[in-house]
């Protein structure tokens, strides 16, 4: 199985570049940011508290999105591999996820992680806000505290990686197809 971290701040383009991996490596999405939304839209327990640290840019509690990808991975048997995309965003979540991974006798391939600078990513996210509507990119000082959470607690996930020989930074800089190529080559050595 190929299994790929997608990684990087918000507004960093992992949406984005998911959507061509999966058509070129026929991958599976899962993305928890995704999966809240929709849980938030058809308004499950698990949606209205999720929103709560949603709507104020903090991270949803582990075992809350660590109990959904367990789920997801289960409801897909036999695939070629997972796009794992805005998790795992805390260390203890990437610890979870090698557990769950090692119970299905496979493991993560490698980490790609988007690197966009700062002032790039709150236009980005703002931009997004005006197209989506999504209530989280609308606001400031929401999406700065986002960006706050990034360094402190999502991260270190690329140190838990690093010593695994398994994080490669990639360029986020560039055209869509641009930095689809580089992501491209840097599985393809890998896979
Ligand atoms: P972005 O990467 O643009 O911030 P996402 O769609 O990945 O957007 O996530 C939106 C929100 O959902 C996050 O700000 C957070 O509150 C919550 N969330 C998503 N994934 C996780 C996760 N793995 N752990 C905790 N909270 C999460």
């Amino acid at each position: 199985m190929l299994n790929v971290v997608l990684f990087g701040p918000p507004g960093s383009g992992k949406g984005t570049q998911s959507a061509k991996l999966i058509e070129k490596y026929g991958l599976v999405h899962l993305s928890t940011g995704d999966i809240l939304r929709a849980e938030l839209a058809a308004q499950t327990e698990l949606g209205k508290e999720a929103k709560r640290y949603m709507d104020k840019g903090e991270l949803v509690p582990d075992h809350v999105v660590i109990g959904m990808i367990g789920r997801k991975l289960d409801e897909n048997g036999k695939v070629n591999g997972f796009i794992f995309d805005g998790f795992p965003r805390t260390t203890s979540q990437a610890e979870a996820l090698d557990t769950l991974l090692a119970g299905k006798n496979t493991s993560i391939t490698l980490m790609v992680a988007l690197d966009v600078p700062h002032e790039e990513l709150v236009k980005r996210l703002l931009n997004r806000g005006k197209e989506s509507g999504r209530a989280d990119d609308q606001n400031v000082e929401v999406i700065e505290n986002r960006i706050r959470v990034y360094h402190r607690e999502t991260a270190p996930v690329i140190q838990y990686y690093e010593a695994r020989n398994k994080f490669y930074p990639i360029n986020g800089v560039g055209s869509i197809d641009e930095i689809f190529s580089r992501l491209c080559e840097v599985i393809d050595r890998h896979k």
